[in-house]
């Protein structure tokens, strides 16, 4: 039997470009749905289940950053992927706060966008052969992410909100290599005051959590001169 085909969703009011997207991704053997406007999106969210979703920030009606916001609030966990003609970081700071996996700025080249959508299904499809992303099993550690908790052997941890941000993108990275300055954009979003000193202190902390030998990591590990990787199977 063949592979079943991926559900894409796009949310985009602009015609001529569903029209190319429509086309370009069933070409590549996605089944794809669209929906034109900001106030139906949670309800085509819901009846379509997507295994992806393409969503424009400029709609009618609702914007995509409230549709993205809303999507993490009911706890869907798809890979988001999102555009906008407006470039400027200030939009893709938001996006990825509320929980957009990522961000393209139109005009884009449909390779792009379809390197992009692959490499999120990729990521997607390794956490559901592991388990639902929101739970993290680490050995005998447990880590609740929507609980902010670790349930260890020897008692339970709660995490602070920096620290589920944390595990979030690393996790999101997970097995690859993380560089500090990528968690300072990512994880604190070069807040004032940051720097990579920040970065160490907060993975130590996180490492008493997580590591039942925190002074000897076997998952969060660090990569001299590059920086950290969380390692899971
Ligand atoms: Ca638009």
């Amino acid at each position: 039997m063949p592979a079943k085909q991926k559900k894409i969703l796009v949310i985009e009011d602009e015609p001529s470009l569903v029209f190319t997207l429509q086309d370009t991704l069933e070409n590549e053997g996605y089944e794809v749905f669209i929906c034109d406007s900001g106030t139906e999106a949670m309800d085509k969210v819901k009846s379509v289940k997507p295994d992806l979703l393409i969503l424009d920030v400029m709609l009618p009606g609702v914007s995509g950053f409230e549709i993205c916001k809303q999507i993490r609030e009911d706890k869907h966990t798809f890979p988001i992927i999102m555009l906008t003609a407006r470039d400027q970081e200030i939009d893709k700071v938001t996006g990825l706060n509320i929980g957009a996996d990522d961000y393209i700025t139109k005009p884009f080249g449909v390779k792009e966008l379809l390197a992009r959508i692959q490499a999120r299904l990729r990521r997607a499809n390794s956490y559901s052969k592991s388990g639902p992303m929101d739970v993290i099993t680490l050995g005998p550690v447990r880590i609740e992410l929507n609980e902010a908790m670790v349930v260890r052997p020897d008692g339970e941890q709660e995490l602070t909100t920096r620290e589920v941000e944390l595990i979030r993108y690393l996790v999101s990275h997970a097995n690859d290599p993380v560089s500090r300055d990528a968690l300072l954009e990512n994880v604190w979003r070069y807040e004032y005051s940051t720097n990579t000193r920040t970065v160490d202190v907060h993975i130590s902390k996180l490492r008493s959590k997580i590591e039942m030998q925190p002074d000897d990591p076997r998952y969060l590990v660090t990569l001299h001169g590059v920086g950290y990787m969380l390692k899971l199977q």
